[in-house]
């Protein structure tokens, strides 16, 4: 598994910039919940961009952006799907939790640490947003109707029984 260990705070007075990505496989919280039955999916990539701004604020702070195509499984027709994914979250750096920010604020705070581990951050994040029962957008039998595909009997058989 790739570290991704920053100074969080160094990070935004430097006002840094990083974009990476890893693979679905390396983030075992997120896989737990997945539950895929496609070990190819999991290597599907999850992008990131961190950036970092001195004063863009009240203090430095680092705006996250994640961006994936992440496997689940449909949970209306128990076939494979994407759960398109862009995130675009902003911290606050500082030593102590601040007074001023309440829950309803855009911003959310990070306590500094010269060690922070950001591939935890990224996956934490991508834990908060998953829905609870992932679906396709559509129709489940409609979209695999349309893609000229023959629907899974199996599938259409659990469909049922739900
Ligand atoms: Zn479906």
């Amino acid at each position: 598994m790739k570290t991704l260990i920053i100074n969080n705070l160094e990070f935004a007075q430097k006002q840094l910039k990083l974009a990476d990505s890893f693979a679905v496989s390396s983030c075992e919280r997120l896989l737990e919940i997945l539950k895929l039955n496609d070990k190819n999916a999991e290597q599907a990539a999850i992008n990131f961009e961190l950036t970092g701004f001195y004063k863009q604020f009240s203090h430095p702070n680092l705006r996250l952006h994640i961006k994936t195509r992440l496997p689940a499984i449909c949970q209306r027709c128990l076939e494979n799907m994407y759960l398109k994914l862009d995130l675009s979250i902003d911290y606050l750096i500082s030593e102590t939790a601040l007074d001023t920010l309440d829950e309803n604020d855009e911003m959310d705070w990070l306590e500094a640490n010269n060690e922070m581990n950001l591939h935890e951050l990224i996956e934490d994040e991508l834990l908060l947003a998953m829905p609870f029962a992932p679906m396709h957008e559509n129709d489940c039998s409609k979209l695999s109707m349309q893609s000229g595909e023959k629907p899974n009997p199996f599938a259409i058989l659990k469909g049922k029984i739900k």
